[in-house]
């Protein structure tokens, strides 16, 4: 439409046949590119009433009704480890340093390094944290259904935990 005064330079480069193609190639109300700057969402500790040892959550994006998952990264100290969870939606896990521990309820402890991912799937009881010597950092993209990502069960005891 070219009726609108501040589309007219938009409209008269278009005639001329210069470059509108970003404008004309956004589809009717789309929205625009944002960038979260590094440093403006706070970092916060795991709760202790869901995590044993050191944690520390750094929000990386929230769930969203165009993107329904949420990013976390979560840092482990050593020993540190998430209490037994389950997640409604599922939750993908991306090791990006470190050497950490996974374990799905009545299966071995699985080791977990720089690279590897984790899919645990809806429903499955889980937990993961650190190895007993060493920290671990993972991004961890959870699926929300309903407003929650998580339902928290007990703790990982010292017996369940391995030993260094
Ligand atoms: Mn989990």
């Amino acid at each position: 439409m070219c009726h609108r005064p501040l589309r007219a330079a938009f409209c008269l480069a278009a005639l001329h046949g210069l470059s509108a193609g970003a404008v004309e190639n956004a589809p009717a109300g789309a929205q625009a590119q944002q960038i979260a700057r590094a440093g403006s969402q706070a970092s916060v500790a795991g709760p202790a009433e869901y995590f044993t040892g050191r944690v520390r959550i750094d929000p990386v994006w929230p769930a969203s009704d165009t993107l329904n998952a949420s990013g976390g990264l979560v840092t482990f100290e050593p020993g540190a480890r998430s209490a037994w969870h389950t997640h409604p939606a599922g939750q993908r896990l991306v090791v990006t340093s470190g050497v950490g521990l996974t374990q799905e309820w009545g299966k071995p402890v699985q080791e977990i390094r720089p690279g590897d991912v984790v899919w645990c799937p809806p429903g499955v009881k889980h937990w993961h944290g650190a190895a007993p010597g060493t920290a671990m950092t993972h991004l961890a993209v959870t699926g929300t259904v309903d407003g929650r990502n998580v339902e928290w069960l007990e703790k990982v005891s010292d017996a369940q935990y391995p030993q260094r």
